[in-house]
């Protein structure tokens, strides 16, 4: 990792970390798109959250863990025929 720290004429010390965030790839929507399809068509006992999928902030991961959540719960009371087995890995 390098360094190059940014001196501010106010005091203060600024050092940007280069590659510390990983950054999504061209057509990331599409890919997430297709994973999607994929575990619906399969009805795979699966819920994708975190930074990797919708959203690289805190407020997105939580945003979206709610939604799975909340996805999840109406598919049990419809019965959609996921097998779930009570399980939720988030
Ligand atoms: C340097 C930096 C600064 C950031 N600053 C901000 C900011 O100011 N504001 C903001 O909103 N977001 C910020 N972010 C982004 C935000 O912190 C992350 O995107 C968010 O925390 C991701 O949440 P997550 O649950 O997907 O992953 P994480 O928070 O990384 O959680 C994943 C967890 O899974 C655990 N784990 C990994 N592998 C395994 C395994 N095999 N078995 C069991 N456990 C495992 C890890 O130990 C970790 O606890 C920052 C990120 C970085 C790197």
């Amino acid at each position: 990792m390098k360094f190059a720290p940014f001196f501010h004429s106010f005091g203060s010390v600024a050092v940007p970390f280069q590659n510390c965030i990983p950054q999504y790839v061209v057509g990331h929507s599409k890919n997430l798109q297709r994973i999607e399809r994929y575990i619906d068509e399969h009805k795979l006992p699966l819920s994708l959250v975190g930074n990797s999928y919708r959203g690289v902030s805190i407020n997105d991961v939580i945003l979206d863990s709610r939604r799975q959540v909340e996805k999840y719960v109406k598919e049990l009371k419809r019965g959609s025929g996921h097998d779930h087995s009570g399980e939720v890995y988030l």
